[in-house]
């Protein structure tokens, strides 16, 4: 992936340079796809026609260091993939690992960190290596909006820590079965945990370059078809920059 971020380094100082003087606008992000364990068989076809059809993938710890510029949508994609943890790495997450790496492809981990061996986490340090972006998954699974602030906090807080003492420290919350209600409990726990992405399933195509959290929206797969998947995936993700992310404005003036 080092040469993933070569490639957007270098795309940055050109578009910087070409962009002095214009007014700053939303940013799209780039296409988003979310996997599960269950996906094994679907991602290596996925994977070929991603490569096919000139594809980078990125993390979203990527695409936080490239935001100061507009990156060339199309060329990216971000694949993650939850549910990492509870029960080890099993071998259908290993199968999904190791079909990305063989590509020089690179994932998010959505990683719930309850119960965690050694072996795992050896294991997700190796993917960390190779450019993949363990994201936390919260400690134990929980719908976040449903908890007393106290639980909510120690889900969000409880679950960076733990990441931080094995691996780098996550920039990003992937919310189990996306459950956000735009609570602002949710918001704050994860600023305060020193997140940059809220990662739910719908909405949050664009990112408002002035806030200093991000709402960011993925989509399922189309499990008979990777072709069709990556078609919705484009058609979702192709928000023109209208001025305007009604998304990332509701978070913001809610806070
Ligand atoms: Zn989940």
């Amino acid at each position: 992936m080092r040469k993933a971020a070569l490639v957007l380094l270098v795309a940055c100082l050109f578009l910087v340079v070409t962009d002095i003087g214009k007014a700053a606008a939303p940013i799209n992000v780039p296409p988003s796809l979310m996997l599960h364990s269950h996906s094994a068989e679907f991602l290596p076809e996925f994977l070929d026609l991603i490569s096919q059809e000139g594809y980078t993938t990125i993390t979203y710890r990527d695409y936080a260091e490239a935001l100061s510029c507009r990156l060339p949508q199309k060329k990216y994609i971000i694949i993650s993939i939850d549910d990492f943890g509870p029960n080890g790495i099993t071998p259908s997450l290993r199968t999904m690992t190791e079909e990305l790496k063989k590509r020089d492809m690179v994932a998010v981990i959505g990683l719930i960190t309850g119960r965690l061996d050694a072996e795992s986490w050896n294991y997700l340090s190796e993917l960390e290596k190779a450019g993949f972006e363990i994201a936390s998954h919260t400690l134990n699974h929980s719908y976040l909006p449903g908890l007393s602030s106290n639980t909510l906090k120690e889900e969000v807080l409880g679950s960076s820590n733990v990441i931080s003492e094995h691996l780098a420290k996550p920039v990003s919350l992937i919310l189990p079965y996306g459950g956000f209600d735009q609570d602002k409990r949710i918001i704050e726990a994860a600023q305060n945990a020193g997140y940059k992405f809220i990662v739910g399933i719908s909405g949050g195509e664009q990112v408002d370059e002035t806030s200093n959290i991000y709402y960011v929206g993925r989509e399922s797969p189309n499990i008979k078809s990777a072709k069709k998947t990556l078609v919705i995936l484009e058609e979702r993700f192709a928000t023109q920059n209208n001025g305007r992310c009604k998304f990332q404005f509701s978070v913001k003036k809610k806070l």
